[in-house]
């Protein structure tokens, strides 16, 4: 596999770093978009360098723990050669779900950045908090927010556009029926 080495540039302030980490996340979660994935992508980074990088990819997987948190998590680990990922920032452009929360507590990531909250499963604060939980043990440095109308509104308008494909398919379906049934 190709090398990657991707730094942010020199001088940058830790919140520009932050900003820099999840634009890149961003593109990534266009991917996902253009194969049809919910989009949402991640990055992990570790001494500001980047060690690996990920998207949705559950429906063409065939696989419901393919989120992009997961990836990078698996993807870093064989990288570092570690299942500990020890010292790394993940970077995601929405809040983890309670099994992607769960495995960066497992993996020991050191601190997790956020772009947009997800209210209806997120594990970050949203709807629980597992990566904060001093019953577990390993607790997460979490930053949230970041470019968080971006990744919102990247989130929203996939779903706007699923929608309205679904409509039309429910209306194309509908006239194609009508036409049987005039035969
Ligand atoms: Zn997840």
């Amino acid at each position: 596999m190709e090398e990657i080495k991707i730094t942010p540039p020199h001088g940058l302030t830790p919140a520009e770093i932050d900003v820099f980490w999840m634009q890149y996340a961003h593109t990534l979660a266009d991917k996902a978009a253009q194969q049809g994935e919910v989009p949402v992508g991640a990055v992990l980074v570790l001494d500001n360098q980047l060690i690996a990088e990920g998207w949705n990819c559950s429906i063409q997987n065939h696989d419901p723990t393919a989120h992009a948190e997961m990836m990078v998590l698996k993807r870093g680990g064989e990288k570092i050669k570690n299942y500990r990922l020890v010292d790394t920032t993940l970077y995601v452009t929405l809040e983890p779900c309670p099994m992607c929360a769960g495995a960066m507590v497992h993996a020991r990531v050191k601190r997790l950045v956020y772009g947009a909250s997800d209210f209806k499963t997120g594990a970050v604060g949203s709807v629980f908090n597992l990566v904060e939980d001093a019953r577990l043990n390993h607790q997460l440095r979490v930053e949230s927010g970041v470019l968080e109308d971006q990744c919102s509104q990247q989130i929203s308008a996939f779903f706007k556009a699923r929608r309205k494909a679904h409509k039309t398919n429910k209306a194309l379906a509908k006239k194609n029926h009508t036409n049987e049934s005039c035969l």
